[in-house]
């Protein structure tokens, strides 16, 4: 409580020029328009800014920033007394708490209405009571600001119900201080930062420590400089969690009951007092240290770190009742008023500030000396005031709704209390520098470690350097000296040469006595010596020069060598090409040897037979001449063994001397084996073109049919369809065998036969008949295409193949006709039902079928006439197929054109 002199934070003096940053929860709401007295008198309230301050930590400004003393009223519910005793009455107050307004019952008919920052029913809860009182302040204190929360009212009214609860069997009636503690413990980090605790009562003046009773006269010391208030013996305990906070409190409880039973009081007459001690380091503020030291890495993080401190306190206030009143404690009125001194007091100062008086005395009592911070001061101040709704008490009730209403008046200025923790950078400094002293006398530790290691290594090598140096100086002075010896020696063996040389007598080396002669000697030998030289030099030139030519010799035979071995080569290939040439020829003519032999030995047999048959004619013999027929048939399987121009020549010449009509005439022989040799001859015969005509000519046709009809052996039926069709490949022939009745027969035949060649055969016959124009109708009249498309029930494909074709040439002779106009109609072969047959086998896999049906659908697809049909007998799409997929380009060509050209094709197409 700052006096008006000392305190430069009065109410008002600077809160025009600041701003207030965060609105808090106790919002004040002051309604000039509201008609009632105590409101009338509006005083520094008009200056209310709407919180009691920013509780941020942004609002460092020296100055402080404005906040009222927040005051809530808390009416307790009746209780069973007064729900009994007060029953016929009203409770004297009735809360507006929408409006935060009280209306204090007067009379029946008056009442005065109240103002208050908020107005708590009889039904709030503990949780509410404590956000809208209490957290803005707890908020605050955690921001670095001091706090106050202080219940003030009669004993009874809920006080300590408020503030101290414990709410251990039922939590939601935990009350204030353990509220605040748990948001505290909460908030802050228990590794930077600490939370200590100290619980104190307040009774006749006196300030005993409810954690040591023992310790009951605590002085209150006060920094002149700051005119901070601590209570240092009293003791201060650090809180690490909410469960040693809870039974911290219950401890205190405990002994301020054992103390007031002691001294013969009761807890209402004394103030119990909770102070909580929030040390916070605040992280990323950048200092003038920090700065100065910003180049030198070890001082990088040493900057001192900012310490915000903050001091909650709650104050259960003494009960507000008049001590006079209730003076059944046996008291003295001495000792009354010194009870209820801090109480009055704190009235007292409150009254000065709310009037702005220029004395405050807050030095009157040891509650207004500890609480001079929290009215008018620096501190968040919030004051639940607690009132029961009993008439009886209407008084009472009054005098502390008065109370409140002062306090709304008294403006605090919140500072926030930041200061740099110098201790723990010191420490941390002194830390560094132990730390860097280590390092240092480590790293000397190692450096002379090392300059020792340099050493000895370097005297190393210069020893080794030294002693390799002595080695090749002895190594090179023992071979100088050997060099020496031996010039030494191989001069003295040439002095005696020269000597025996020159014929002088041996003189002893090293005689003095005939030095002269020894000279001369030297001379002489020398002399010898180059002449010697010389002769050597010219034998060395001719030895070189013999060498050279031997080696030119030695180099020219080497090159004769190569290309003599070269020409080898070639003549070899030569000779092998020339080998295998002969050879060839050589098998050449073996093998026309074997041949004119074999031609030979035939002509030879031919002229013995024909000679024979000759002389048995002559003879005039009988019908039968199996020599002929042998021979015809020697001749038959030679030619199948064998086929060749040879053999085709010898045919011939059979032919020409056995004759086609005897040959013929065997057909209708009554021997069956007869019968089949001589149509095979004739078969044969008609194989060639050139032996056809001459074979209708005689009636070999005619005779074929007849076997056809009259034989029932099924090779006779093969080998002469075999010849019909053969001999159906021209036009003429193919009217003769019509005329004749040829396609009723093999149509018969084809009914009949089993064996696939047999149809093979019949199927080809008809076939040819097929792509005759003349013929159609009569072939289809008799029955032919019936007969071929019955032909399929053989599944061999070569059958298959020649059904096909017949198909394909009498689809082809129609879509002339068609085209010639002559036909109009639809197909015979659709009439016929071929179709379907066409269409299965249109993708046939074997391709001779596949590309004679692909042949016939172009030609069908031709005439109009057909379309519908092969539009629902589905041959469209195998068209379309064949116009893209075939592999024959003409039949692709083909089926493209057909299609692009018939309208009704196109019309499907389109529709599809
Ligand atoms: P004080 O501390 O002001 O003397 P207490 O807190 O001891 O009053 O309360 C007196 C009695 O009233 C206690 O039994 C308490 O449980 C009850 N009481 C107080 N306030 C309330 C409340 N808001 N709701 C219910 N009971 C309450
Ligand atoms: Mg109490």
């Amino acid at each position: 409580m700052a006096t008006s002199g000392g305190g430069s934070y009065r109410n008002g003096t600077h809160r025009s020029s600041l701003k207030v940053d965060r609105p808090l929860s106790m919002n004040s709401n002051p309604k000039t328009s509201v008609k009632s007295k105590p409101l009338s008198s509006s005083g520094p309230r008009r200056s209310s800014t709407g919180s009691i301050g920013a509780a941020t930590g942004a609002a460092k400004d020296d100055a402080g920033v404005p906040g009222r003393v927040r005051v809530a009223v808390r009416l307790r519910p009746r209780n069973a007394e007064e729900s009994v005793a007060d029953a016929d009455f009203a409770d004297c107050v009735e809360l507006q708490p929408e409006l935060k307004r009280l209306k204090l019952r007067k009379n029946n008919w008056d009442s005065d209405t109240y103002e208050f920052d908020e107005v708590l029913t009889e039904f709030a809860s503990q949780k509410r009571v404590y956000e809208v009182v209490a957290k803005p302040v707890v908020e605050s204190v955690l921001d670095g600001y001091n706090g106050t929360i202080m219940a003030y009212g009669q004993t009874g009214t809920g006080k300590t119900y408020t503030l101290g609860r414990l709410g251990e069997e039922d939590t939601a009636a935990r009350g204030i201080m353990v509220r605040a503690m748990e948001d505290i413990l909460a908030d802050v980090s228990l590794e930077t930062d600490t939370v200590s605790v100290s619980y104190l009562q307040l009774y006749m003046e006196t300030i005993q420590d409810l954690l040591d009773p023992a310790n009951d006269n605590i002085p209150i010391v006060e920094d002149p400089k700051t005119g901070d208030v601590s209570l240092p013996g009293a003791n201060l305990v650090e809180i690490r969690d909410q469960k040693s906070f809870v039974e911290l409190l219950r401890l205190g409880e405990a002994h301020r009951f054992a103390a007031n039973t002691k001294l013969n009081t009761e807890s209402s007459r004394s103030h119990a007092i909770l102070m909580v001690h929030v040390k916070r380091s605040v992280k990323g503020k950048h200092s003038a240290l920090s700065s100065e030291n910003g180049n030198n890495p070890h001082m990088k993080t040493l900057k001192p770190a900012i310490v915000r401190k903050g001091k909650l306190v709650v104050v259960d206030l003494a009960g507000s009742e008049r001590i006079d009143k209730s003076g059944s404690e046996g008291h003295t009125l001495e000792e009354a008023k010194s009870i209820n001194l801090s109480l009055s007091a704190l009235g007292k100062c409150i009254n000065a500030l709310a009037e702005n008086s220029v004395h405050v005395p807050v030095r009157d009592s040891k509650l207004t000396r500890l609480l001079r911070d929290s009215f008018g001061g620096t501190a968040r101040t919030s004051l639940v005031i607690t009132i029961g709704p009993s008439p009886r008490h209407r008084g009472e009730t009054a005098s502390t709704i008065m109370f409140g209403q002062r306090a709304m008046k008294v403006e605090n200025m919140l500072k926030l209390k930041e200061e740099f923790d110098y201790k723990s950078l010191s420490r941390r400094l002194d830390i560094q520098l132990d730390k860097l002293i280590a390092e240092h006398e480590r790293q000397q530790k190692a450096f002379e470690n090392e300059i020792e290691r340099i050493t000895t290594e370097a005297q190393n090598r210069i020893s080794e350097v030294e002693r390799n140096y002595e080695d090749a100086l002895e190594g090179e002075r023992v071979k100088y000296q050997r060099d020496y010896m031996e010039s030494i020696k191989k001069l003295e063996e040439q002095l005696v040469k020269n000597q025996q040389k020159h014929g002088f007598e041996k003189v002893p080396v090293g005689s003095e006595n005939d030095c002269s002669a020894l000279t001369s000697n030297t001379e002489s030998s020398k002399i010898s010596a180059i002449e010697e030289v010389s002769e050597l030099k010219k034998l060395l030139q001719k030895e070189s020069l013999l060498r050279k030519a031997a080696e030119e010799e030695v180099n020219s035979l080497k090159s004769q060598l190569a290309q003599w071995k070269r020409s080898e080569a070639s003549g070899n290939s030569e000779i092998i090409k020339l080998r295998k040439m002969l050879e060839d020829e050589a098998r050449q003519k073996e093998k026309l040897e074997g041949e004119i032999a074999i031609l030979h030995s035939q002509l030879l047999q031919i002229s013995f037979e024909a000679d024979e048959t000759r002389r048995r004619l002559d003879r005039g013999g009988s019908g039968k001449v199996p020599g002929d027929l042998d021979s015809l048939f020697s001749q038959v399987k030679l030619q199948q063994q064998e086929p060749g121009n040879g053999e085709k020549a010898s045919i011939a010449k059979l032919f020409e001397q056995v004759g086609l009509q005897k040959i013929l005439s065997l057909l209708e022989s009554e021997d069956a084996d007869l019968r089949i040799h001589a149509v095979k001859v004739v078969a044969n015969l008609a194989a060639e073109e050139t032996n056809q005509e001459k074979i209708v000519e005689a009636g070999g046709l005619t005779s074929l049919l007849m076997l056809l009809r009259s034989s029932e052996n099924e090779t006779i039926h093969r080998v002469a369809a075999g010849a019909i069709a053969n001999l159906a490949m021209n036009e003429t022939n193919q009217e003769l065998i019509m005329g004749q009745g040829g396609i009723g027969l093999l149509s018969i035949t084809a009914a009949n036969a089993e064996d696939p060649q047999t149809l093979r055969m019949v199927a080809g016959a008809i076939a040819n008949l097929c792509g005759n124009d003349k013929l159609q109708m009569k072939l289809r009249g008799e029955g032919g295409i019936k007969a071929l498309l019955g032909m399929v029930r053989c599944r061999h494909p070569d059958v298959l193949a020649q059904v096909a074709r017949g198909i394909a040439n009498f689809a082809k002779c129609e879509s002339r006709a068609s085209m010639q106009g002559t036909k109009t109609e639809r197909s015979l072969l659709i009439e016929d039902g071929a179709l379907p047959w066409i269409v299965q086998n249109a993708n046939n896999e074997a391709s001779p079928i596949r590309r004679h049906i692909e042949l016939a659908l172009c030609h069908l697809a031709q005439h109009e006439a057909n379309a519908k049909d092969m539009i629902s007998g589905g041959a469209l799409w195998e068209l379309v197929r064949i116009s893209r997929d075939c592999s024959r380009e003409d039949i692709r060509t083909l089926a493209h054109r057909t299609l692009t050209s018939s309208p009704a094709f196109q019309a499907e197409i389109r529709r599809l």
